[in-house]
């Protein structure tokens, strides 16, 4: 079972001015083949179907950990989506042309089925597709095919991150670039432990200059390509006995945090878009009706989850709780 904690693995910034087309090509990093959708559900499913468990004790606890880490990626690109939607389709429901602005923008099923809202899509709108997942039930064969996949993926983030240039799209993927880099050498070492040969020698792919990116150096100077979570208080101990030794690149010592997840930070509580019904076409009602539950129920009359802004929805009232 998976339990949940409601932060984002990292910063992203608060809305600024819309993206929608910019959007449209971030989720291809949530729904394409080699996006975020795949990597979670690949690593799922071979964690579920894994025998032996016990026999193969740290290959499993790798497949599981990097399985939790996935769901938050998801996650984190369906709110840099969210955040590029934020005041693109601005106004009030009935007002005729209220959606104009958004009428040509590349994916319209964000705005017409979404309350602009990331999809469950690539970047061309076609579907998620459990055909991505590649679930053999050969330990060998699957860490082979999960090196691809994180190669791939980084590829796609890079080009992505050179195509889109909105702040939370750069956030992104300044972020998951050096977290997909742990996961490349994650299976690289795998490997490497299972067979002797040696993947980042072999295939020195892809080269992701990550020093030269600005939005990767937080994270490199925090470490976090270095090191694995756990994602659990006492489980899956012995991902230790496979992810160690020196990184490839740098030559840095690889570890398994102590701490079970990254610190990560709230995320910002993105206001209502009434035009498209998102939460409601009066989304003050439904916050009333929230209080009035939270009343009777005893609960605390300020609401207990944390989010980065004071929730009111107003975009100025979000840029102000940044500086
Ligand atoms: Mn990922
Ligand atoms: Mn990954």
């Amino acid at each position: 079972m998976i339990l949940r904690v409601d932060r984002l693995q990292t910063e992203l910034p608060p809305p600024s001015d819309p993206d929608p087309v910019g959007a449209s090509a971030v989720q291809e990093l949530l729904g394409g083949k080699f996006g975020e959708m795949s990597t979670f559900m690949n690593y799922t499913y071979q964690s579920f179907n894994f025998r032996s468990r016990q026999g193969a004790r740290p290959f499993y606890d790798l497949l599981a950990s990097i399985a939790a880490e996935e769901f938050g990626h998801i996650e984190l690109v369906a709110s840099a989506i969210n955040t590029m939607l934020t005041g693109a389709a601005d106004g009030d429901p009935g007002e005729a042309g209220d959606l104009s602005g958004v009428k040509s923008t590349r994916n319209t099923q964000q705005f017409i089925a979404g309350g602009a809202a990331a999809l469950v899509q690539d970047s061309m709108g076609k579907p998620w597709n459990g055909d991505y997942v590649f679930s053999s039930g050969d330990l060998l064969e699957d860490l082979t095919h999960n090196f691809f996949l994180e190669t791939g993926a980084r590829n796609n983030k890079l080009k992505v991150y050179e195509m889109v240039d909105h702040p939370a799209a750069r956030a992104l993927t300044g972020y998951l670039l050096v977290r997909g880099g742990v996961h490349q050498v994650a299976y690289a070492r795998a490997i490497e432990k299972l067979t002797g040969a040696d993947l980042m020698k072999m295939f020195p792919s892809p080269r992701i200059p990550t020093e030269k990116i600005p939005e990767c150096q937080p994270h490199i100077q925090r470490g976090e390509h270095l090191k694995l979570y756990r994602f659990s208080p006492k489980d899956y101990q012995e991902i230790a006995a496979v992810f160690n030794g020196p990184h490839p690149e740098t030559g840095e010592e690889l570890r398994i945090a102590e701490e079970v997840q990254p610190e990560g930070a709230p995320p910002f509580d993105l206001p209502p878009q009434p035009a498209v019904f998102a939460p409601g076409p009066e989304p003050e009602e439904i916050a009333q009706i929230a209080a009035r539950l939270r009343q009777a129920a005893g609960l605390p009359s300020e609401p207990t989850g944390v989010v980065a802004n004071d929730g009111s929805g107003v975009l100025g009232k979000v840029k102000d709780a940044l500086t």
